[in-house]
């Protein structure tokens, strides 16, 4: 445990936290004895076995205000919830208080102006499924399953990013309840420091109620690539690839998996769970033939052991893989920016691959530039905009007497991957038990000193500056 974790609760106090919510919430107030107590503390990260004192499952903003100004008076620590995703279960605390978004689940789409507005439980596959009803989408992760609110406040990385931005490049506001308790609405207009803080480094500044994204139209039929290469072949298939994306146009999003083949249809059964290459990448436009050329050097990287590029509907895209990341199991990631890939990176790479604990654990490499690469650098607190590419080194295991094992790979993979680092890792890939102080530096780079001031305007007292702060 941190000592950002740590936290001095005396049973009186949790009763009084719990007492004083029940008294004016109308959500619902979960504590230790709760039924459902067990339940609402689970994240998606089985290895995560926090105990709070108090949930507070917030119905809607007010809810957010009344949770903001009991912890004011008890000054417990404060943990934010939104989807659960965050690999080190930053979303809840031990011994504080929990201000649980999960929830709030309004979506209002407004096709003509372009625009959806989403409240902080959402998740990416429900925002798609309403967006996409209209023809529109905004750019969000890769997996259905989590959360808006963390992945849009850390930057958000997707399968489109090089043609539509960052997650948090398309927000247009957000409404956000601050320490002390007042509901604000800020944009580029209004309050300019908190919206640029939100933007990537959007921890601990306050509590997001709801986003506002911009529109694009965009699916529902998307075209993408998909080709499995054969495990032998994966360090041919790197520098083929990475030679491919110095050259891939803004409207192709590449990305590349050193994974185990997915165990489902069309896949013939006997190459299920195999070690492989997955070369993927996304066109940022209608499928046709202008998609078709330019996804084309993508599917040309060596003989494949099966090509399964085509279109497919986007939420279906963006679910593909949900179901290879289920709740509740042991999982840890770290990551790099890179800004180029030599060959000596790609025979480390493809080392420690080789190591890799389980089918589960997988290394991505995705790449960044076009439009993530236009905004300005200061333009928003994602600190990274430069970089070609992340690489990320995700573990995934099952059995507890792994964790050893497997969180001991992804450190390992991580340091010997470092010389080959631009510097900085991704926050919203950061694993669990790291040094807080020495991964904010990492995460923020020479944003770090800024959020520090606007932190510090908004949350005087450090209401947030435990857990809530945490990645
Ligand atoms: C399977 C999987 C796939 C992923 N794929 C991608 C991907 O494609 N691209 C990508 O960029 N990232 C991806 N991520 C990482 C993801 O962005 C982070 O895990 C993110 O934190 C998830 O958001 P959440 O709301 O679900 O998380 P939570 O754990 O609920 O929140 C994480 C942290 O964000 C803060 N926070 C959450 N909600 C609020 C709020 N409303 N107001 C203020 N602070 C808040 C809190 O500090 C909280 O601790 C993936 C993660 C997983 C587990």
């Amino acid at each position: 445990m941190s000592d950002d974790q740590t936290a001095t609760s005396t049973a009186a106090g949790e009763q009084a936290i719990a007492d004083q919510l029940r008294s004016s919430f109308q959500g619902e107030v979960i504590d230790r004895g709760h039924p459902g107590y067990d339940e609402a503390r689970a994240v998606w990260n089985g290895l995560i076995d926090r105990r709070p004192a108090v949930i507070a499952r917030c119905s809607g903003t007010a809810d957010v205000v009344e949770a903001l100004q009991v912890a004011r008076k008890h000054r417990p620590v404060v943990s934010i919830r939104g989807g659960g995703h965050q690999v080190a279960g930053s979303g809840v605390c031990d011994d504080g208080l929990v201000i649980d978004l999960s929830a709030m689940k309004g979506i209002h789409v407004d096709p003509a102006a372009r625009t959806a507005r989403a409240q902080a439980g959402v998740t990416w596959g429900e925002l798609d499924r309403e967006t996409q009803l209209h023809g529109l989408f905004t750019p969000g992760g890769e997996i259905s399953a989590t959360g808006i609110a963390g992945l849009t406040l850390g930057g958000g990385l997707g399968f489109v990013m090089r043609t539509f931005g960052l997650s948090c490049d398309n927000l247009r506001s957000v409404e956000i309840v601050t320490a002390d308790g007042e509901v604000r609405t800020v944009s580029r207009e209004e309050e300019p420091d908190l919206f640029w803080a939100v933007r990537g480094g959007g921890r601990g500044v306050g509590v997001v109620t709801s986003f506002e994204f911009d529109l694009h139209p965009f699916g529902p039929e998307v075209a993408g690539a998909l080709v499995l290469h054969p495990y032998e072949n994966a360090e041919a298939v790197l520098r083929a690839w990475r030679d491919a994306t110095l050259t891939a146009p803004e409207t192709v999003t590449p990305e590349i998996l050193l994974w185990s083949v997915p165990a489902e249809p069309p896949i013939p059964e006997e190459l299920h769970r195999a070690k492989c290459v997955m070369v993927g990448g996304v066109y940022g436009g209608p499928p046709g033939e202008s998609a078709t050329a330019a996804l084309a050097p993508l599917r040309d990287l060596g003989p494949p052991l099966m090509d399964l590029s085509g279109t497919m509907p986007y939420v279906t895209l963006q679910s593909a893989n949900t179901w290879r990341f289920p709740d509740g199991e042991r999982y840890f990631m770290k990551s790099h920016f890179m800004d180029e890939l030599s060959d000596e990176a790609i025979r480390t790479l493809v080392d420690w691959d080789s190591r890799r604990p389980t089918p589960e654990s997988l290394i991505v490499i995705r790449t960044l530039g076009g439009a993530v690469a236009r905004v300005g650098g200061d333009d928003s607190a994602f600190a990274y905009r430069s970089a070609r590419y992340n690489l990320s080194i995700d573990a995934g295991w099952r059995d507890p007497a792994m964790d050893e094992e497997a969180i001991g790979w992804a450190r390992s993979a991580w340091d010997a991957t470092k010389p080959f680092s631009s510097g900085g890792t991704y926050i919203n890939f950061a694993g669990l038990g790291e040094d807080a102080s020495e991964l904010r530096g990492a995460a923020f780079g020479s944003h770090e000193e800024r959020l520090e001031r606007i932190r510090a305007a908004y949350d005087p007292e450090g209401l947030f500056a435990r857990a809530a702060r945490r990645p």
